[in-house]
């Protein structure tokens, strides 16, 4: 019995280790503002952002699991930024991880992310940010599905959905 505690407790090491492990995708120690296309006063990102968006994008806030309005969402199209529109991940990249959060295991184009390690709450992390605006996003974790073993855990809030071209121009599919 004994040592199937034990094993038990080096499984569960070795999860966290995981976790909580650096990923080779290279981040920044901290996010430089000036270095995004699209630069902001905070008063004019709480013009533009609702009160959530702005706690979590410009705040790194988060918002609680099974709330947001994508965890659960099955639509086809592409999800942007919600603070600057720039197209971050697709649908067919978007899979269930029942955490709570949307949750995709690639993006559209590296170039649209920019990754910063995170420190807080006592755990490495790596944060997700919007390589146009710097608005914070989520973080990114090595326990996804194949083939990148990724998962972008991502904020509802921080995303805009544009549903595709097909479900545009067949509406009646949507309607049951
Ligand atoms: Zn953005």
């Amino acid at each position: 019995m004994r040592i199937v505690v034990y094993i038990y407790f080096l499984f569960s090491l070795s999860i966290l280790s995981c976790s909580a492990h650096n990923l080779d995708i290279p981040a920044m120690e901290s996010e430089k503002a000036d270095s995004f296309k699209v630069s902001k006063t905070e008063e004019e990102w709480k013009k533009i952002l609702t009160p959530e968006q702005y706690y979590i994008m410009r705040q790194k806030g988060t918002e609680r699991p099974f709330t947001g309005a994508f965890w659960n969402h099955k639509e086809k199209g592409i999800y942007a930024c919600a603070g600057c529109g720039q197209k971050l991940f697709r649908s067919d990249i978007k899979f269930e991880s029942m955490c709570g959060w949307p949750s995709f295991f690639d993006r559209i184009d590296t170039a649209n992310l920019v990754f910063v390690k995170d420190t807080s709450y006592g755990m490495i992390r790596t944060e997700v940010l919007c390589g146009n605006c710097g608005g914070h996003l989520g973080h990114i974790f090595r326990d996804g599905p194949p083939p990148t073993w990724l998962r972008y855990c991502i904020n509802s809030a921080a995303l805009q959905f544009i549903p595709s071209d097909e479900q545009k121009l067949n509406p009646s599919q949507n309607s049951k």
